[in-house]
């Protein structure tokens, strides 16, 4: 496999594989900066089909930590890990103490935390290996634990900015919002949007997951395949990735795409296409950046959740000066936040002829 000349490569500054053979641990960690701090993101649990996989992946999520965090003004650089196993049987404690071990073979170059697959439970298990983790269990007011309802924060104000900005509305009662995916993330966004009236709608691969927020906030319940096209003002996407893509573009009718998901645009894609259609989009790594800002205040410690929401106020603020200079520029949403984001990690040249999405 040449690693160097991979698109996703994008001049990592370190990438390291990892293997314990008394639990089987199969891990890889990438680094891509540390100009900012160490290396933050974290530690995604996926039965990946060929090592080849899991490092296209690794390597394109832990580009899209250095955007997120240079562009939340955290002092983290970017990384990320992958384990490759099945979380449906593969999954011990054991496990997540080799991976403690390997972080804490880093000597502090890279931070995790729970991602896909990964829990504030499985995060302690790391916990007991190194320091070098975050998104661990915590006291009642304290900043840290599980990300998710930070991130949902975020989303949800950073939904209300783009909502403005493009609807011209300033509350949020009566719009219709699509939301793909209520785990985590997507459970908490609805709660929010429906105590300030906002009208939704959702789906699911999980029935369960769709009948809690139907039966809690009065959400009707879509068809999966269906959910992207649904008449609404608003399409949160906080389920899969690449979710934007040239045969979902023509279904859309939504006139904002605001969503948690990392990746949303697919590869290939720069986002034209959505401005042409009078779509705004809310980068993802800006929007979705609440859990990692949770992730950074717990990380240098002394913080209260009190801090925590304060920093996620800024992204709305963020959001917005990137939907301004966007249509003063007559760019996408998505180039300017590159831009943005390159230049403050200091590479302010485009990477190779590729879509540089988070
Ligand atoms: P999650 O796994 O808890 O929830 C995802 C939900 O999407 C699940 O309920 C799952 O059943 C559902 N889903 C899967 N495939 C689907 C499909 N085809 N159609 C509809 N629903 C489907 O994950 P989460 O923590 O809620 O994160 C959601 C997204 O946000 C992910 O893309 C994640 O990478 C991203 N994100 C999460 C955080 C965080 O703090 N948790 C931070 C930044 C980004």
């Amino acid at each position: 496999m040449e690693i160097f000349d991979l698109r996703e490569f994008d001049a990592h500054e370190q990438v390291v594989f990892g293997y314990d053979a008394a639990t089987g641990m199969r891990a890889i960690i990438a680094l891509h900066s540390t100009t900012l701090g160490p290396a933050a993101g974290g530690c995604r649990l996926w039965p990946y089909a060929s090592t080849a996989e899991a490092v296209a992946d690794v390597l394109r999520l832990s580009r899209g930590m250095s955007y997120k965090n240079a562009m939340a003004d955290l002092k983290f650089g970017g990384g990320k890990a992958v384990l490759i196993a099945d979380g449906r049987k593969g999954k011990t404690p054991e496990l997540f103490e080799a991976f403690g071990r390997f972080v804490d073979s880093l000597g502090g170059r890279y931070v995790t935390a729970e991602d896909v697959g990964t829990t504030t439970a499985d995060m302690g298990s790391v916990a007991r290996a190194t320091r070098y983790v975050a998104g661990l269990g915590r006291a009642p007011g304290e900043a840290g634990g599980d990300p998710g309802p930070k991130t949902a924060l975020g989303v949800f104000l950073g939904l209300k900015a783009a909502v403005k900005f493009r609807l011209e509305r300033s509350e949020l009662a009566g719009v219709r919002v699509a939301v793909q995916g209520v785990g985590g993330v997507g459970y908490h966004l609805c709660r929010m949007l429906a105590a300030e009236g906002a009208t939704l709608q959702v789906a699911d691969v999980r029935p369960a997951a769709v009948q809690r927020v139907v039966d809690e906030f009065g959400a009707t319940a879509v068809p999966v395949e269906e959910i992207l096209a649904a008449d609404v003002d608003v399409l949160a996407p906080c389920a899969l990735g690449a979710v934007l893509n040239a045969a979902s573009f023509p279904r859309l009718r939504a006139k904002v795409v605001a969503g948690a998901a990392n990746n949303q645009l697919a590869q290939g894609q720069d986002g034209s296409a959505l401005t042409t259609a009078g779509i705004l989009y809310a980068p993802d790594y800006v929007i979705n950046a609440g859990g990692i800002i949770s992730v950074a205040r717990e990380y240098y410690g002394g913080a209260t959740e009190a801090q925590v929401l304060e920093d996620i106020q800024h992204i709305p603020q963020r959001l917005t000066e990137i939907f301004e200079r966007a249509r003063r520029e007559g760019r996408t949403t998505n180039a300017v936040a590159d831009q943005m984001a390159r230049e403050r990690l200091g590479r302010p040249e485009r990477a190779r002829a590729h879509q540089l999405v988070a």
